[in-house]
């Protein structure tokens, strides 16, 4: 277990100041938590109606989001500084991730420098980005015996695919290889490496064959990009 107690977050009153998180402006507000049934607490504003609670959280204008409170999983699991994903670089994300901020801003650097651009050139500006799993308490490609994975600590995502704004879907399944977005698909990957330590995609272990893993790795390790 962990304790409830990170960044000033107190209870179900929520107080975030100026920097104590990186967070780029005070945030005050309240909510009550609840369980989706996954381990995973995610704050709920009254009479949000999903929309309010949502701002620049991560200390940059260009990931939107909410802060949430810290996900205390079963046993070592669990986010310390968790935020709920809507945006980042001005494209929206299939699912509201819960993730750490640094998870946040890699995902954003990424975006930004690789994503956008490649798809651009390679056809149509992206729209949205599927995310096929976030926190997640499990063990190393979801197998029970290993280490935990980085997703058990909001360290990771993993990414199925994209929709552009002529609603082309492009998927990691069926489009690695295709003709039309095979390349670029592998140029996004690769683009991966640098903002996030790990990397794994099609071809990497045999786990990855319809989504793209990155992660933040252990501190101070090294690129593991595959
Ligand atoms: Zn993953």
């Amino acid at each position: 277990m962990r304790t409830p107690t990170f960044c000033g977050l107190t209870g179900f009153f929520l107080i975030f100041s100026v920097s104590a998180c990186g967070v780029g402006s005070a945030v005050s507000t309240s909510g009550s938590l609840a369980s989706n049934g996954s381990g995973v607490s995610s704050a709920s504003f009254p009479g949000s109606g999903g929309g309010s609670g949502t701002g620049t959280i991560c200390g940059k204008k260009s990931i939107q989001g909410q802060i949430i409170p810290n996900v205390d999983g079963e046993g070592d699991c669990g986010v310390e500084g968790a935020v709920l994903l809507q945006s980042v670089s001005g494209v929206a994300l299939s699912s509201q991730p819960t993730v750490t901020c640094d998870t946040a801003r890699a995902l954003n650097d990424w975006v930004a420098d690789t994503v956008k651009p490649v798809m651009s050139r390679a056809g149509a500006d992206v729209e949205t980005i599927q995310i096929s799993a976030h926190y997640a308490c499990r063990g190393m490609n979801g197998q029970n015996g290993g280490g935990l994975s980085e997703h058990a600590h909001g360290r990771a995502i993993d990414v199925s695919g994209f929709i552009l704004e002529n609603q082309r879907q492009v998927r990691v399944h069926s489009d690695w290889n295709s003709p039309e977005y095979g390349l670029a698909l592998r140029e996004i990957h690769s683009g991966a490496c640098g903002p996030f330590r790990t990397t794994l995609g099609p071809g990497s272990d045999g786990f990855h064959e319809d989504h793209l893993h990155y992660d933040l790795g252990q501190r101070g390790s090294p690129l593991f990009c595959r």
